[in-house]
Formats: structure tokens, sequence, C-alpha cells
């Protein structure tokens, strides 16, 4: 697991014990109906099961042989009974120890948090508990209960999270099945012979904070941190804190992803291009950024991160682009890696410049802007322009700029004319002026 983002909790036997409604319900509804006295061991089985598979495995167990119908109707009994119970007992005192603290903390550390209940009562009774989290899974949404891992997934795709930054928290054991079937870390609360394969065993719900104070700080290694250090700003200290745009409101980092198929206009070699989203479709760079708003006066800055590679022989590169607002400047200063920033205004004036770590650029106001790794690892870059610039990739999509850099034989780069600029019929007039 990397840094968590979101932590998902099962509700009974986790949130809040209702194990003993469910169980005073089933017992009620079984013996009016068939005179069965629930026992314990049976009930066990039940837990962390939908309302019909759970009467299902009830007729099982006690060999009843009633039809379809009868069963839906004495489970549908056995809610309607369950549900006068939450009404009357089930007081904001009842949710489990540790609980409460826990969330907190989660809140505290930014980490979003999910509730996954095959439950449909899970909304009324999260709300009479007093609890807040950021999502509830709605079961009916879901094809396939637990042990299936559809609801867990369901959770991390609400938010769009890679499972890799995910925790699951349940008591069960199909609910821990449910967690690891999904890829996400789990942590098991109760009997560890049940939960096996639970990433962490804990006895009861009161541990629950210290392990995942434990959890967090060893997986405190982040996105970027993959990568290496120095590869990124840190946010924390740097962005976030004490930044007060957007009304207070606290800014978002956002990461967008540029993949080969997103801009496989933008190389030279289409069959290269062909070859290599045949068998897959690399991510050529990410950029990170605050979601500073588009203003005059404010500043939009971020890193980029441009992975090694080449296409045929054209090194990895952004899209490339103007700004919206011709009018603008940007400064770049390299993190890490080496590559170059190429540069050119719409009268085909072209200035290249190397970047690497420790190196600043200043890409004019009216240029162009691409950047180009040509090393063996990430190129990063800070960036900084005025946030109301945007963004404008049209002239640059049509035919690329006036340079390209390539890897040559003996792997160094050099920087080529571009062969659409130079045959074009726009050329003729723009050749002429190019610098190099
Ligand atoms: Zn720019």
């Amino acid at each position: 697991m990397k840094k968590a983002e979101l932590v998902i909790f099962d509700m009974d036997g986790i949130i809040v014990d209702t194990a003993k409604y469910h169980y005073q319900a089933w017992k009620t509804v079984l013996m009016d109906h068939w005179g069965i006295s629930h026992v314990l061991s049976v009930d066990e089985k039940t837990k962390g099961v939908g309302r019909y598979e759970c009467m299902k495995l009830i007729a099982d167990e006690y060999q009843i042989n009633a039809p379809e119908e009868e069963l839906y109707q004495v489970a549908n009994e056995k809610n309607e009974l369950y549900k006068m119970l939450l009404r009357e007992k089930l007081t904001d005192q009842e949710v489990l120890p540790g609980i409460r603290d826990v969330m907190e903390m989660l809140h505290k550390n930014q980490i979003l948090i999910a509730l996954a209940s095959s439950s449909y009562n899970a909304p009324y009774i999260v709300e009479k508990l007093n609890l807040e989290f950021d999502y509830i899974v709605n079961p009916a949404s879901i094809r396939k209960g637990k042990p299936a891992p559809d609801i867990y997934l369901a959770a991390a795709e609400h938010f769009d999270i890679p499972i890799d930054y995910c925790i699951g928290v349940e008591d069960a054991a199909s609910g821990v099945r449910s967690i690891k079937s999904a890829g996400m870390f789990c942590i098991g609360v109760g009997n560890s012979k049940l939960l096996r394969g639970a990433d962490v065993i804990i006895d009861t719900t009161l541990q629950l904070p210290e392990v995942m104070e434990e959890i967090l700080k060893n997986h405190e290694g982040n996105r970027e941190d993959d990568l290496g250090e120095r590869r990124t700003l840190d946010w924390e200290t740097g962005g976030t804190v004490g930044f007060d745009i957007n009304n207070g409101v606290a800014s978002e980092r956002k990461a967008t992803e540029r993949t080969l198929s997103q801009m496989a206009g933008a190389y030279q070699n289409e069959d290269a291009v062909k070859a290599i989203l045949a068998k897959e479709d690399p991510i050529i760079y990410t950029f990170y950024e605050l979601d500073v708003p588009e203003h005059e006066g404010d500043i939009a800055f971020g890193t980029t991160i441009i992975y090694p590679g080449t296409v045929g022989d054209e090194y990895f590169m952004t899209k490339g682009h103007y700004h919206n607002v011709i009018d603008t400047a940007e400064i770049y200063y390299g993190f890490q890696g080496e590559g170059y920033i190429i540069t050119e205004n719409a009268e085909g004036d072209v200035r290249n410049f190397p970047i690497s770590q420790g190196k600043a650029v200043y890409v004019g106001k009216a240029y162009a802007h691409r950047t180009v790794n040509t090393g063996d690892d990430p190129l990063v870059c800070f960036f900084a322009f005025r946030a109301d610039a945007g963004h404008n990739y049209k002239g640059i999509e049509e035919k690329g700029f006036h340079t390209i850099v390539l890897r040559s034989r003996e792997g160094k780069p050099i920087l080529m004319k571009n062969q659409k600029w130079i045959d074009g019929e726009l050329d003729k007039t723009k050749e002429a002026k190019v610098k190099w």
C-alpha cells in the first residue's frame, strides 16, 4: 500500500454493534413463523451478509422448506422489526470504542472516509449515531455482495482513488475476502483465525486509532516519492498551508496524466507510435498543480514530471502550448533530470534552453514552449505563470515545433529542424528565420 487517501469501513461490528438487534429480530421472526430457536452459532454466519442472502443461509441451516416468497416476506418482517429496535434503542453512545477518534484523526489528515456496508439501513444508522462519512456506498448499486470485491471497489471508484491508496476495515471473514479481492490493504478486527488474510489484525476497535496512525506513518511515501526525492514541491508546507486562496476554501492538488495516445500526433514517427500503442499506452508526463483560481493577479504553479523514453528516436516530451493570453511569460526551474525547453514564437523565432537540476529558464512572452526529457531519469520542473493565461494547443498540434529533439546513435540528444516545417507550404517563409 502507498500513502492512504481513502479508508473504507464496514459498519456492523466496526462502527456499531447492531448484531444484538439483528439477533433479536431474527430470533423473534424465526420463532413466530416456524417455531425455531435461533442460535448464536448460526447467527455468526450471517454477519456481513445482505438481508435475503441471510434468510437463505438461515433456511439452509435450519432446513426450512418454505417457498421463496415466504422467505422474502419473513426477511422483510425481520427487517421491519430490526428497524423498530434501532429506532427505539440505538443511541449515539453505541458507536464502538475508538471509532470517533480514528475518524477524527483521518479527517484531520485529510484522508477520505467511506462506508461499505451491505445494510440498506446504513444511512439511517450513521445519521442516528451522528457520524460523518464522505461517502456511503449504496448497496442497491452493487451487483455482487461481500465476499465479492464490488462494494469496496465502488467506494474507491467514487473518488477515483487507485486501490493501492485504500485501506479497508472489517470484522467478518466475508468482508476481509471482499477487501483482499479488491486488492486493498485490510485491517481485520476480531478473531485472528476467522480473519486470516487481513494485513493487520487487532482484537477490538479500541486499537484502531493507534494502529491506523502506525500504518499511515509507515506508508508516508506518496505517489511522487515513488520517483525519489526533490521531484515535487512539498505541497503541505509550500502549497496548502497558509495559502488562503478561493476565499478561504482550501485548494486541492490536481494531478493530470498525459499518455501517448493523447498526443500521438506530436511525434514524427507514426509507425513508432503505432508499434508502441499496439502494446501499451505509456504515460509520457504528469503535472501537478494547485487549483489556483484563474484570476488576474494569481499565479498558477506546479511541477511537471516527464518520464524517460523515446518514440522512435524522438524523446518523450510535453504537448507544448501557447497561452491564451499570448503576452504571458513563464518561469521553469529544474528539480531533477535533464532535457530541453523548446520555445518559439509565431514569427518563427526559435529559442531552446537546456534544463537540469538547479537551472532556471525564462520563457519569454508570446513564446510557445515544450519540455523534452533527454535523460534516463524523470525530468522534473517547477513552473509558474499568471493564473488567468490559459493554454492554447492549437497552433502546436498542427505541425509541432520547429525543433525536434532526437536521440543520436551514440545516445546523445540532437536538436533537428522539424521536416513538417521545412517541407510544408508555410515553411518557406518561416524557415529562414529559424536560429540554432
Ligand atoms: Zn505554459
